[in-house]
């Protein structure tokens, strides 16, 4: 994932190869120069948008190759998931579910869901068995699927997004957690969302919060993340896919946000659409998100962060929520499908 660089200053502004997902300008400031494992990453800022990119992208073909057999193993050391990540995934989920927004019941009585990114099916699962709408997934990758099928009964899709192929009846509610960052082509994974939601049916779409200042500044960029949003971007990204922003959500530490975008009953014309370039440039562009991205990013310096309690704060969540999990594995059931239904008896009992 880490590609070589020609040397470049941040605040620097350069017209990059490649224009911007979402307004097309190609105008770009570089933001930053290395990821949050020091490695070579530029990190540049659309100042037409203030979408936040890589540049340059990786091969579309090798992100693919990468997601099916890699990613998993580099990042959690394992090709399927271990009883702590389901139990910490199945959380998760929990608190997922708590904020969903209420889904239109379709004609035949049944709604029909589709979790995007499933990776373990820990939400996927849960959501089935919360609401009774018929579940599908896809999961590009092989371990992290089969594991969600065996063990959960899933009905899975084993692709990358651009290439899968759902079938059956359009969606009522489309899920995707901690998907769109990783895509180089975001605004075409909204747009092929947009035609697999029935009209009126909802996307719920989570993303690391561009914004964000709860980790130290180094810690921000990510190889794998090739796009950063905050909330304006990512709703106007939906807005071009031809879906309406309807509610907006951040984490209690802001660094994730997430927008629920619907799909309105008579189709909204895709701005994708339009035949003149530049006139979709003006339509999307939002300079004063540029603007207040880079003063967001500018202002959140490591001397001002490590002056706040912020780093110790989090230091001792992670530690007090490790213990904790620990403690909680020792009463809960080996089984990967037992341990999400404890976990939602639990909610159940709680709620
Ligand atoms: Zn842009």
């Amino acid at each position: 994932m880490t590609v070589s660089l020609p040397v470049a200053a941040r605040g620097e502004q350069y017209a990059a190869r490649d224009a911007c997902n979402l307004c097309c300008s190609t105008e770009v400031r570089v933001v930053a120069l290395r990821d949050r494992d020091g490695q070579a990453l530029r990190t540049v800022m659309c100042t037409g948008c203030g979408l936040v990119r890589c540049d340059p992208m990786p091969e579309p073909a090798t992100l693919d190759r990468y997601y099916r057999e890699r990613y998993r193993i580099d990042y959690k050391q394992r090709t399927e998931p271990s009883r702590r990540h389901i139990l910490r995934a199945g959380r998760v989920a929990i608190d997922r579910l708590a904020r969903l927004p209420r889904v239109p019941v379709p004609e035949t009585g049944v709604c029909r869901a589709l979790d995007i990114g499933a990776g373990g099916g820990e939400f996927a699962y849960l959501l089935g068995r919360a609401t009774g709408m018929a579940v599908t997934g896809i999961e590009p990758n092989e371990g992290y699927a089969g594991h969600a099928r065996r063990t959960l009964g899933l009905d899975l899709l084993v692709s990358p997004l651009h290439e899968a192929l759902p079938g059956g009846e359009p969606f009522d509610l489309i899920t995707m957690f901690h998907v769109l960052e990783h895509l180089c082509d975001p605004g075409a994974a909204l747009a092929r969302l947009a035609t697999w939601l029935a009209p009126g049916g909802l996307a719920v779409v989570e993303v690391p919060n561009v914004e964000a200042t709860c980790q130290a500044p180094g810690h921000l960029f990510h190889a794998a993340h090739l796009y950063n949003f905050n909330a304006a971007a990512l709703e106007r990204l939906g807005h071009k896919a031809g879906l309406e922003p309807v509610d907006r959500w951040f984490s209690a530490d802001r660094g994730n946000v997430s927008v629920t975008l619907r799909r309105p009953a008579a189709h909204l014309q895709p701005a994708g659409g339009l035949s003149a370039e530049d006139a979709l440039g003006a339509a999307l562009a939002m300079p004063g998100n540029a603007a207040r991205v880079w003063q967001v990013r500018s202002a959140h310096t490591p001397w001002r962060h490590h002056a706040t309690l912020q780093p110790a704060v989090r230091a001792l969540r992670r530690l007090g929520n490790r213990a904790g999990e620990t403690w909680a594995l020792r009463r809960m059931p080996a089984d990967p499908r037992a341990m999400l239904d404890r976990l939602f008896e639990q909610w159940q009992v709680a709620g």
